[in-house]
């Protein structure tokens, strides 16, 4: 009697073990957690960053977002996230900029998208200089723009169209020459002006990852396939 009990439990055992292992071999990890901030003026950021690029990049299945407009709750959300991604141009508070200067320089990700580009902040000087390498200070005319991308053998650029093209502002990313540099990925030109900026890029940092992607102002470009794949590109390339 005792001698069967004891099978009995071994059986189990094994039978635990075994349905863990299958677990793991399915990849039934938890989803890495974004912290998405926007917020500001001249775009409807809930819409375009807060619903359809948090829709596009939990579409992976490798990936939770949280998505914020209340800056003051940066620090308290960063606590629990392990990628962050800047949409916003509307201010920042000390405490908020500090937990991301402290989230960086641990060597978490960084994705910055559209309005994140700009010279938003003047008390945050760093911001530019150590996570955007640079920055925008105007844009072309909103009108479709050509994208060309210049580096097809980066992770980001991967099955992305060699061109395309979608209504948007061309922001004028000028890099930062005091700055440790960019690497730019994706080029945009102003069909009007023949005028060609930076559009996707990474920023080179000693300890974190870090992209960029200029474009974004609304539908159409948040729902064009070449911007999603660049986005998800994009997430993938930060996190790995
Ligand atoms: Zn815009």
């Amino acid at each position: 009697m005792n001698l069967s009990m004891n099978n009995t439990m071994k059986l189990l055992a094994g039978l635990a073990l075994l349905v863990v292992t299958a677990g793991s071999a399915l990849g039934q990890s938890k989803p890495l957690r974004i912290l998405m901030v926007g917020g500001g003026g001249s775009h409807d950021f809930g819409r375009w960053y807060g619903q359809e690029d948090k829709k596009t990049i939990e579409s992976t299945g490798k990936y939770s977002v949280t998505y914020t407009e209340h800056t003051d709750s940066i620090p308290a959300y960063l606590k629990q996230a392990d990628l962050l991604i800047l949409t916003n141009n509307q201010p920042i508070s000390a405490p908020g900029q500090a937990a991301i200067t402290k989230f960086i320089e641990k060597g978490h990700g960084l994705l910055l998208l559209h309005a994140a580009v700009w010279y938003n902040w003047a008390d945050w000087p760093a911001y530019n200089l150590n996570y955007v390498g640079g920055g925008s200070k105007s844009h072309e005319k909103l009108q479709e723009i050509k994208n060309l991308v210049v580096n097809s053998g980066h992770p980001i650029t991967q099955g992305v169209p060699a061109k395309f093209e979608f209504v948007d502002e061309l922001y004028r990313f000028v890099p930062d020459p005091t700055a440790k540099g960019i690497e730019v990925l994706v080029i945009g030109q102003s069909k009007e002006t023949d005028a060609v900026y930076p559009g996707v890029f990474t920023v080179n940092h000693r300890k974190a990852k870090i992209a960029g992607i200029t474009t974004g102002h609304d539908e159409r470009s948040h729902e064009h396939e070449a911007y999603k794949t660049l986005l998800i590109n994009a997430v993938n390339w930060i996190a790995n």
